[in-house]
This record gives structure tokens, sequence and C-alpha cells, in this order.
């Protein structure tokens, strides 16, 4: 019999570790740890919490009309399948590969557990559209892509040389074993997952991105205010969606270009976190000390007076969903006028975004501080007001999350109101100054 683990792979179709069970033609015991080390309290009640739970949710009910049982535990997962192993007849482990330092170090944990009870652990990669290791055999470099454009270029030879069709074997193909009761009370949650709203079917969104809004993405994914984007990361970073469906629904379509771009920067990040050893410990290899909290709290609490800023917060706050060109804006206003280290934005993201993934999160602030790889340059810093006026022309976002300063007329309402925090030039040009001595202090790190 094999266990099958499910972590971030919540869907039943196009399944890399449900083909592999179907290809072994054995029973099959399907598990998910709700690991209290990642569902902490704080995190079940903010939206990165909310929205997995409610994915969670979900996938239990699609094993439920597919007539199979998909057990949650709660517990330290080594434990957990420390048992699992004493008391059932498991012969394999099957679970889609991780890479981030904290699921590196619990897989490496399972695997000890795994191999005291003589049980071999498959782990397949099915997060990616390329297979990261295979890819990096491809390109054949000696060194690993830094920048992105020529990493896209292979990217693009690779996937349409070896793009693998979505699978067609689903769970209720498999024949699954339940745990007893039991065994289910010592692990039991100790919250109700049925307080979680069941997520919504990710495939209409897309089905919806691609019919209304795929052909004018270039031109439109920056105009925030008008949604012009497919919000399916977090369907995407959950694995609710598998990347190979979403891929073939727009394989080939000429004005797909732009949007299987950004598709490609996901695979980047995740290249990056696997193949560059810094990419999880950048901040290391500076000197920060020119940074600080103390305009933190303002930043998080939307009460900056920069509109835009405080507009973007609320929105995240309220909703947990925040457009690219805003996190850009924010996280380089939070990193360079407030001078705040970009670890505390990336923290609060990490709680806040519905979509939240550690690899893009983390890639997306090293790139606003300046401080990782192909980043933005640390002297070209995004005026808010600026880009305020140039993708919400006539101040509707700002209005929309900011209700108090819908009576404000014209361009007035891009400007920094009286009690802004910091006065946008002269942070600027502070940010520059010592942003050029942080770069400049960078160090190699020889282990971590
Ligand atoms: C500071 C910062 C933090 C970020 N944190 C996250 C995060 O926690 N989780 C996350 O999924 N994305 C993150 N991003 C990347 C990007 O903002 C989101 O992926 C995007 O806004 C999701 O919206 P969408 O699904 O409508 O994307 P679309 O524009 O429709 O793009 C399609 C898909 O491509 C991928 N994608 C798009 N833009 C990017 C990008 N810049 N980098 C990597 N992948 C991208 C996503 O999977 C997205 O769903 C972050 C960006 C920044 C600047």
């Amino acid at each position: 019999m094999i266990l099958f683990i499910h972590r971030k792979d919540l869907r039943t179709h196009d399944h890399a570790a449900l083909e592999h069970i179907a290809r072994r033609q054995q029973m099959s015991m399907h598990i998910f740890i709700a690991d209290p080390a990642l569902l902490t309290p704080v995190r079940r009640n903010e939206h990165s919490g909310l929205h997995f739970l409610s994915q969670v949710r979900r996938l239990q009910e699609l094993y439920t009309q597919a007539g199979r049982r998909l057990h949650i535990l709660y517990g330290e997962p080594e434990q957990i399948v420390d048992a699992i192993l004493g008391q059932y007849p498991i012969r394999e482990i099957m679970l889609g590969r991780d890479y981030t330092p904290y699921a590196l170090s619990r897989d490496h944990k399972l695997e000890l557990t795994a191999e005291r009870h003589g049980v071999p652990v498959t782990s397949l990669q099915d997060q990616t559209l390329i297979d990261l290791e295979d890819f990096h055999a491809f390109a054949g470099r000696k060194e690993p892509y830094k920048v992105f454009t020529p990493f896209y270029r292979k990217w693009k030879e690779y996937v349409e040389l070896f793009f693998r069709p979505p699978g067609s074997v689903s769970v209720s193909d498999l024949h699954t074993v339940d745990l007893e009761p039991e065994f289910l009370e010592r692990f039991r949650l100790p919250f109700h997952l049925e307080d979680y709203p069941i997520a919504e079917e990710p495939g209409i969104r897309l089905t919806d991105f691609i019919e209304d809004d795929l052909h004018n993405y270039e031109q439109g994914r920056d105009r925030y205010g008008q949604e012009g984007t497919s919000r399916i990361s977090g369907a995407l970073n959950t694995g609710a969606l598998s990347i190979r469906t979403v891929y073939q629904q727009v394989m080939g379509i000429p004005e797909g270009e732009a949007w299987r771009r950004q598709l490609a920067w996901r695979d980047f990040y995740l290249y990056q976190s696997v193949f560059d050893p810094d990419f999880y410990h950048y901040e290391q290899r500076y000197d920060l000390s020119l940074l600080d909290d103390k305009l933190f709290s303002a930043w998080a609490h939307a009460e900056t007076g920069i509109p835009v800023i405080d507009a973007a917060m609320t929105q995240l706050n309220v909703t947990g969903q925040l457009p690219n060109r805003l996190r850009m804006v924010t996280a380089m206003f939070l990193t360079k006028n407030l001078l705040c280290p970009f670890p505390l934005g990336e923290a609060y993201f990490r709680l806040k975004l519905a979509d939240y993934d550690n690899a893009p999160n983390r890639g997306g602030w090293l790139w606003s501080s300046s401080l990782g790889f192909d980043a933005a340059p640390y002297f070209r810093i995004m005026n808010p007001v600026n880009q305020s006026e140039k993708f919400d022309p006539t101040g509707g976002y700002i209005r929309r999350w900011r209700p108090q300063l819908a009576d404000v007329e014209g361009r007035e309402i891009h400007r920094p109101r009286p009690h802004a925090i910091v006065d946008l030039k002269a942070s600027r040009e502070r940010a520059i100054g010592v942003y050029k001595e942080i770069l400049g202090s960078r160090t190699t790190i020889s282990s971590h």
C-alpha cells in the first residue's frame, strides 16, 4: 500500500502522484497534514491561512464527491508518518517535491523516519512547467541563470519540446484505504475545518480570463483598477490548479505570449530558489544596519499619507488581494522611501496575501529592494505619485479603497496628503545613498 501525503497539490486530477499510484496498481491511503509550524493560530486567521484552508476544504469535498476519503490530521509530520508506518502495511510514501528551507528540513526528517521503517520515499516535481534539474542539464550551463531574459529564451525552447499534457487519472480511479477512527482521534484538528468556506472552482476564473482579458493582457495588466489579470495565483500556489492544465489552455495562442511569460517568471523564482544558494539568505550578505522599522507600522496600517500606498495596503489588509504593480510600488516604498529592511515587508505579505507563496514573494521583495539578482537598479526608485497617475489616471482605485478621499478632485487625488510621513523627493535621494552603501557591503556566504 502507498501512503500519499497532499501538500501544495490540493487537487484530484492532472496530478503526477496520482498517476504514479495508478501505474503501480496498488492501494493507497491519502492524507493531508495540518502542520502546526505552518498553520499557526495567527496564520489561520489571516488571508494566507484562510485561503489555504479553504482550498483544503475544497479538496476534501472533491474526495467525497469521488466516493473517496481524504484524512486530515494535525501534528508534526514525522510523528504522524511514524505512527502510520508503525500501524499500517505501507510499502512506499509519495509526495510532491517542495523547496523552501522549512520544507527541506521537514522532508529530511520524514525521510529519516521512513528509512527507520525501511520504507522508500518517492517525491515528484509537480509545481513547475519545467523539470528544474532536467532543465538545468538541458541548458548545459556551468552556472545557473541569474537573469530572467536568457532563462526565458531557454524556458520556451524546453517547454515547446517537453511539455507534458495534463494526465487523465483521477482519484476515483484509485483504490483508497481509510484510517481507523481511533487513529484519526489521536491527530484531530484543534479547529473546525467547516468554519472555512469552500474555495471556488478555479477553472472558471481561468476560462473567463482567457475569453475576456487574455488578448489585452499586455496593455491591461498594470491598469490595476480594472482587474485585467487572471487572479489564479492562489490556485496555482496551492496546487488547486495544475500548471499543465493552465498552460495547455493558452499554448499556441499568439496573443498569449505576454501571459505565458509570467508563468515563466513563476518557474524562474522556483528555479532561483533551488539553484541560487543565497536565495533565502540575501539579507545575511549585506550590512542592513542603516535600515530600521520605525515607519513600518504606518505602512502596514495604511497610514502613510501617500494615497496610492494607503489604498493598496487597505486592499491587502481587507481582501488579501494586491495587483502585481502595487506589490512593487508598496514594496519599493517600504524598502527605499521608508528605509525598512525587506524581510519585514516579506513577512507581512506572508500573512496577508491570499496567494502567498514563498519563492515568488521573496523574489518580488528581492527585486523591489534591489538586493537580489536581476533586481531593480537601486537608483531607479518608483515614485508612487507618478505610478498612480500613470496606471490609475482617474484615481478610481484610490477612491474605492480610501473613501475618505472620494471628494478630492482631479489629479490632486494622487498627491501626498499634508500629514504624509515622508517627503518623496528627499526620501528618494536619501535611499539612493543608503542603498549604494548597502550594496557596497556585500559579502559572500561560505556556508548556510
Ligand atoms: C513584492 C512582491 C511579492 C509577491 N508575492 C507573491 C506571492 O506571495 N505569491 C505569488 O503567487 N506571487 C507573488 N508575487 C508575484 C505577482 O505579483 C503575483 O503572482 C500576481 O500578482 C498574481 O496575480 P494574477 O494571478 O492575476 O497574475 P497574472 O498576471 O494573471 O499572471 C499569471 C500567473 O503568472 C505568475 N506570475 C505573474 N506575475 C509574476 C511575478 N512577478 N513573479 C512570479 N510569478 C508571477 C503567477 O503564478 C500568476 O498567477 C509578488 C510580487 C511582488 C512584487
